[in-house]
């Protein structure tokens, strides 16, 4: 059999235009030749070319010997006589490559004006914190979805949760012919209404060596789960209009049983009050020479992408890189019911090769990274939960008014949000304890 020679163009985005027979990827943009001159009948699609979208690098491991013709990491482009029989897995999905659309676009977003309680947010994240509960997750022999430590790590999360003063559900997971769990934690809002999600799989898996054979999942995704926990505990300090909900999945690896279970369940006016999905899964992974992110939604979620870009740019140095093809992991499930989900991941140039292995190690992590990443998910948090008020810290509530003869009673508001009395003795000492400095 003879196939017709591929012929394609690679270039610089910036030399590239726009046009209707390329495909771009970032800052490079793929042109080919009208399908019309070589086939005969016009094409909305690239003759002789396949897009690959994969988590990791899964295609290139079942698939060893097809050289891409274009390796971004996350997509790939392939010749169509490379066409895999089946035309995806759990992993990867090939797909044929279309005319004009952006696979993955590079935004310049303009930086916001900087709010200082934003900033004192994002000054407030814990690297340390972070970092323990990733090493306290990669320190399980695995996180299989149908494991015994799978349950160990979910009562760990739990327990955090439950002394960051969120409510605690958790949910079987039918996992094949196994369950699983999904772990879910709440903080009411003060009114507001909505509520925003902040999600990510707690499993791990070792897909060569099964069940049973270790998988310490340190970037997948015990960077995401322990940044679920780290962005839960930054909002905690906080009260806000709309309520919180940290959802830790299971058996994500398998086929994302615990989203699509957990969207399944979700009552239409539940569904409805969702202000915002942010799904985080493989955030400490440096594949790129500049700390990188990818923003992955779908045109629902356009706006809370738009968000994410601009707090990167206000309150971070990454670079941000925007994709709507939505692919393999939890935020998917949400987007097919029409909620606004985005994913973030880290830049993926050229992909994580050890993901899904024994060798997804702390080793490998860039903690650096992963701090920018949360920095610019709780700056777009708190716009979409909204402060309830402007009060951060202890502050004078009312006046400071003489009760009798040689005292004085104050009124503060701690960040508990409640207003406190008590009569100044002389010393601050006694408001200290509401969390900050009171009054000057
Ligand atoms: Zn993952």
């Amino acid at each position: 059999m003879t196939t017709t020679p591929v012929r394609y163009l690679v270039v610089p985005t910036a030399e590239a235009g726009g046009g209707a027979r390329s495909a771009r990827f970032g800052d490079r943009t793929l042109l080919w030749v009208p399908a019309d001159q070589r086939l005969g009948r016009a094409s909305r699609t690239a003759p002789g070319l396949l897009l690959v979208t994969q988590v990791g690098r899964s295609f290139q491991d079942d698939f060893p010997d097809v050289t891409p013709l274009l390796d971004r990491g996350r997509h790939l482009v392939i010749s169509s006589a490379d066409k895999p029989r089946r035309r995806s897995s759990h992993s990867w999905r090939v797909e044929p490559l279309r005319s004009g659309t952006t696979v993955v676009d590079v935004p310049s977003p303009s930086p916001a004006r900087v709010d200082p309680a934003v900033a004192d947010l994002v000054g407030a994240l814990s690297p340390s914190s972070y970092q323990d509960d990733v090493t306290w997750f990669a320190s399980l022999p695995t996180r299989h979805s149908l494991s015994p430590s799978f349950t160990t790590a979910t009562d760990f999360a739990a327990a955090r949760m439950v002394a960051l003063g969120y409510g605690v559900t958790r949910t079987t997971v039918a996992v094949g012919s196994g369950t699983s769990e999904n772990l879910i934690g709440d903080r009411p809002g003060t009114g507001g209404g909505g509520v925003v999600l902040i999600t990510a799989h707690l499993d791990s898996v070792n897909h060569a060596g099964g069940p049973a054979a270790n998988a310490p999942g340190a970037d997948d995704n015990g960077s995401g789960a322990a940044g679920v926990l780290e962005l839960g505990r930054l909002l905690a300090a906080r009260s806000w209009r709309h309520d919180v909900r940290l959802i830790l999945f299971g058996g994500e690896e398998q086929g994302l049983f615990g989203s699509k279970q957990y969207v399944a369940s979700l009552p239409p006016a539940e569904r409805a009050r969702i202000r915002a999905v942010l799904n985080m899964d493989m955030v400490a992974g440096r594949n790129t020479a500049v700390p990188t992110v990818l923003l992955e939604g779908a045109q629902v979620s356009s706006g809370q992408l738009a968000d994410l870009a601009t707090a990167a740019a206000t309150y971070t140095g990454l670079k941000v890189e925007t994709s709507l093809n939505p692919f393999a992991s939890d935020h998917v499930p949400f987007i097919n019911a029409a909620i606004p989900a985005i994913l973030t991941i880290e830049g993926a140039d050229s992909a994580n090769g050890h993901i899904h292995t024994a060798t997804d190690t702390l080793n490998f992590l860039d903690w650096g990274l992963a701090a920018e990443i949360l920095r610019m998910n709780v700056a777009a948090l708190a716009g979409w939960l909204e402060p309830a008020t402007s009060v951060t810290r202890p502050r004078p509530a009312g006046s400071v008014v003489a009760w009798g003869p040689g005292r004085l009673d104050v009124f503060a508001v701690g960040t508990d949000s409640a207003l406190h009395h008590k009569a100044y003795d002389g010393t601050w000492k006694d408001f200290e304890s509401l969390g900050g400095v009171v009054l000057s």
